[in-house]
C-alpha cells in the first residue's frame, strides 16, 4: 500500500491536465492508467478558446503544428433554406476554436506530465473502492500483480468505468440511437480555416479543418443511426466518398479520399450529484454528451480547472466534505446548461417535422442577420460558458 494526497484514477486528457493543474499545489498527486501504451483514439476534438486559456495556464498548450484555428464557423441544415456563418473576428478572439487529434492531445499531455515528475503507473486498471474514516483506498491490477493507494481525495477521471462503485450517485442515461463515424477526408479546395456543421434529420455532420490553410484537409465526424454507420464502415473508399458526397453536398469542395474510419455510439449520461465520501467525479465520467456541439472535454477541462482551484485553497484535508461541496455547487450551471445545450441541439435538429425544418430554417436565417444573437451562440462556443 501506497499513500497520497490526491490519487485520479484516469490519465485520459481530463485527468492528465487536473494534475498539471495542481503540479505546484504541495499537494502529492498520482494517476493509475488502465491503457499500458500511447493512446491510439481516432477522435479529434474541438478545443475552445476557453481550454486553451486553460492548458497555457499548465503549460499544456501544443505549440502551434499540432492544432488547427477555426476562424469560422458555417452553419446549415439539409433540406431548410437557412445558413449561417459565425466568425472569430466578430467575437474579438484568435480562432473559434482548435482542432487537435485526441491521440496527439494526450501524447503531448504524457510527455508533460513526465517532465513535471508525477507519478503516473500506466497499466493500472482499478476495480476497487473502500472509503475509510481520514482515507480512501483505491485497489488495482497492474497486469496480474494487485496494488493499493491510500488517498485523502480520489479523482475519477476514468471515463465512468468506476461509477458503479460509488455509492449515492444516480446516473441520468439517453440512448440517441445514433453512433459518430469518423476519419480524415482531403478535399480539393483550401479549408481556410473553416469549419462545417451541417444538420442533417439522421443526425450531424461536420468537417473540422486540419494543418495549414491552404490544404483542403479535415476530420469529419459523420453521426447517423448504428445500422447505417456498419455499412458506411464497410464501403470501399470510392463508394463511401460517393455516399457522403450525397449526403453533405460539395458547399466545402469536393471530397477526393479518405483515411481510416472508426465509430463511437453515442449516448448522454450525466452522474450525480458529482462528489460522494472523499470522491469527485470529472470530465466523461461526469458527464458524456453528445459531440454536436463539441463540449465534452471542454466541459470536461473546466471540471479539471474548478476543482484545481478549490483543492489549492483548501486546508490541510483535500478530500473534506466542504471541498467538495464547493466542488459540485460550482459545476452545477455550467453543467446543466452545457447538458441542455447540446441535447435541445441534437433534438431539434434530428427531426423531418415540416414544422420544424421551417422553424429551422427561420432560426438559422434569423442567426444570420442578427449578429448580438450569432454573438451569442459563438460565445459559448468560444468559452463554454
Ligand atoms: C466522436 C467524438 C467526438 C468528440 N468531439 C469532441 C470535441 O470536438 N470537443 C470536445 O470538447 N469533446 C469532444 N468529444 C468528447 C471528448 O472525447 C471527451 O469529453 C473526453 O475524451 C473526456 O476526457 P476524459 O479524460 O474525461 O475521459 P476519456 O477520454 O474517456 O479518458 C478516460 C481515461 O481513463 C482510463 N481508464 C478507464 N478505466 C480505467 C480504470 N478502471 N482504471 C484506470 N484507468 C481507467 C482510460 O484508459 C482513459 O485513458 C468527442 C467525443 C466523441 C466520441
Amino acid at each position: 500500500m501506497t499513500a497520497t494526497d490526491i490519487l485520479i484514477v484516469g490519465a485520459g486528457p481530463v485527468g492528465a491536465a487536473l494534475a498539471l493543474l495542481l503540479k505546484d499545489s504541495g499537494r502529492t498527486v498520482r494517476l493509475l492508467e488502465a491503457r499500458a501504451g500511447a493512446a491510439t483514439d481516432g477522435r479529434t476534438l474541438a478545443l475552445s478558446h476557453g481550454s486553451r486559456l486553460i492548458l497555457e495556464s499548465c503549460d499544456a498548450w501544443p505549440d502551434a503544428t499540432a492544432t488547427t484555428p477555426i476562424t469560422h464557423i458555417h452553419v446549415s441544415h439539409k433540406g431548410a433554406f437557412g445558413r449561417s456563418v459565425l466568425s472569430a473576428d466578430e467575437c474579438e478572439v484568435p480562432a473559434l476554436g482548435y482542432v487537435i487529434a485526441y491521440s496527439t492531445l494526450q501524447a503531448i499531455m504524457d510527455d508533460r506530465l513526465a517532465a513535471a515528475g508525477i507519478e503516473v503507473s500506466r497499466g493500472a486498471k482499478v476495480d476497487d473502492i473502500a472509503v475509510g474514516n481520514a482515507n480512501i483506498r483505491t485497489g488495482y491490477r497492474l497486469g496480474e500483480t494487485p496494488g493499493s493507494v491510500e488517498a485523502r481525495l480520489l479523482v475519477l477521471a476514468d471515463g465512468g468505468a468506476n461509477l458503479n462503485r460509488v455509492p449515492g450517485l444516480t446516473l441520468t442515461e439517453r440512448d440517441y440511437g445514433q453512433t459518430a463515424l469518423v476519419g480524415q477526408v482531403e478535399l480539393d479546395q483550401p479549408h481556410q480555416g473553416m469549419a462545417w456543421e451541417r444538420f442533417t434529420p439522421d443526425g450531424p455532420a461536420a468537417l473540422l479543418p486540419k494543418g495549414s490553410a491552404r490544404e483542403g484537409r479535415y476530420s469529419l465526424v459523420w453521426t447517423t443511426a448504428p445500422e447505417a454507420v456498419a455499412q458506411l464502415l464497410a464501403l470501399e473508399p470510392s463508394a463511401f466518398l460517393e455516399r457522403l458526397t450525397r449526403h453533405f453536398g460539395e458547399r466545402a469542395g469536393r471530397f477526393i479520399s479518405v483515411g481510416k474510419r472508426a465509430s463511437f455510439p453515442l449516448r448522454l449520461r450525466v452522474a450525480t450529484p458529482r462528489v460522494a465520501e472523499r470522491i469527485a467525479v470529472v470530465g466523461a465520467a461526469a458527464q458524456t454528451l453528445h459531440p454536436v456541439a463539441g463540449q465534452g472535454f471542454n466541459m470536461g477541462l473546466r471540471d479539471a480547472a474548478d476543482l484545481a482551484r478549490l483543492v489549492i485553497g483548501a486546508g490541510e484535508d483535500v478530500g473534506a466534505a466542504t471541498v467538495l461541496a464547493a466542488f459540485a455547487a460550482a459545476r452545477a450551471a455550467d453543467t446543466r446548461l452545457g447538458v441542455r445545450f447540446t441535447d435541445s441541439l441534437v433534438d431539434l435538429f434530428s427531426t423531418d417535422h415540416p414544422v420544424l425544418t421551417v422553424g429551422r430554417g427561420l432560426g438559422l436565417a434569423a442567426l444570420d442577420v442578427l449578429p448580438p444573437l450569432r454573438r451569442a451562440l459563438a460565445r459559448r462556443m468560444v468559452y463554454g460558458r
